[in-house]
């Protein structure tokens, strides 16, 4: 497969570079894009064989849930069973940007996003072209970072054609991505919010907004 370079320059060429990006997302076609924090590689949300197509690019076991990409606590909703105060609060405060959400799953969401879990994990993206692509897209967009199964994550779209050209359809070019940490993975399905992964947003952040923040005996500390 040839992978196509998508990059978004200044003006009409660039938001040409989005529609096609969009379009093949669209047709259930991989296409690597910029986030804050990392590339992600995404595929549409709710078409099973969509998502099955990202593991087989980046030979992810598919036991390793997957975060599903939205323009905003509107969409995100569609995703979840329920939204609570929590999310709310987090929602208002730190979207778009590099939190992810942790709740209930609607049943439209495949168990190939989830790895079979009940619960699905959502953020909202604070990169423009992100942002700028989901909205082309208009349905949830479910993307990991853009690297071969344990590589590192990629921050520029040279890492992400080194580790994935030629098994993916695209890359939309946005530049190097400002963070290059993973987003923060929090937990609201049980009844103690629980920080799943450290990242871009930090625990005292968080219960500062929320209150008591639990940490997983197995978690690596802040
Ligand atoms: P990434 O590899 O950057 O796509 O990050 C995905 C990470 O998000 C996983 O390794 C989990 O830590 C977390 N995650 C995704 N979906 C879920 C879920 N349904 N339940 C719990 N954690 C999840
Ligand atoms: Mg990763």
């Amino acid at each position: 497969m040839e992978t196509e370079i998508l990059e978004v320059v200044e003006g009409p060429a660039g938001e040409r570079a989005i529609e096609r990006a969009a379009a093949l997302l669209r047709a259930g076609r991989l296409v690597a894009f910029p986030t804050e924090t990392v590339y992600g590689l995404g595929a549409l949300a709710f078409e099973p064989a969509a998502v099955r197509a990202i593991f087989a690019a980046k030979g992810r076991p598919p036991t390793n849930p997957l975060i599903v990409h939205v323009p905003s606590a509107a969409e995100a909703r569609q995703v979840v069973r329920g939204w609570p105060e929590r999310a709310e609060i987090l929602a208002r405060t730190f979207w778009p940007g590099p939190l992810t959400l942790v709740l209930p799953r609607d049943p439209r969401v495949p168990d190939e996003v989830t790895a079979g879990l009940d619960a699905v994990a959502v953020r909202a993206p604070a990169h423009p072209v992100a942002r700028r692509l989901l909205a082309a897209v208009g349905a949830p967009v479910a993307a990991p970072s853009a690297n071969r199964y344990g590589a590192i994550s990629p921050t520029t779209a040279a890492h992400v054609r080194k580790s994935l050209g030629g098994a993916i359809d695209a890359i939309l070019d946005g530049g190097a991505t400002p963070v290059g940490i993973e987003s923060t993975v929090l937990d609201l399905a049980g009844p103690v919010p629980t920080l799943l992964r450290p990242g871009a947003i930090g625990r005292e952040e968080i219960a500062a907004r929320i209150g008591e923040v639990a940490v997983p005996a197995a978690a690596p500390e802040e």
